[in-house]
């Protein structure tokens, strides 16, 4: 029927049954935290070392298209996600 979705990668949360991807209606969306750097020139760090700022941040992926779209932490634990925010799938050609 349709060709095999690939797994959630470990660690993320599958929602699998759950919800479907308002871009491309597979249903194939997970939760995945990623570390966000902050852009140079946002912050300050004292020494002489490269450093960075960075923060865990939680994005509602797709994976057969590719949209995304980042959550916004709701204060307990969990992340808020507005599906309507998903990018469109980016394309490569
Ligand atoms: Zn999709």
């Amino acid at each position: 029927m349709t060709a095999a979705i690939p797994p959630a990668p470990a660690g993320a949360k599958d929602l699998q049954g759950r919800k479907h991807c308002p871009a491309c209606a597979a249903d194939a969306l997970h939760i995945e935290a990623r570390f966000t750097t902050q852009p140079l020139g946002t912050f300050s760090l004292a020494g002489v070392a490269t450093k960075t700022v960075a923060h865990e941040t939680v994005w509602l992926v797709c994976r057969v298209c590719g949209a995304q779209a980042q959550g916004r932490p709701d204060g307990h634990g969990n992340a808020d996600f507005d599906p309507a925010e998903m990018t469109p799938p980016t394309s490569t050609t």
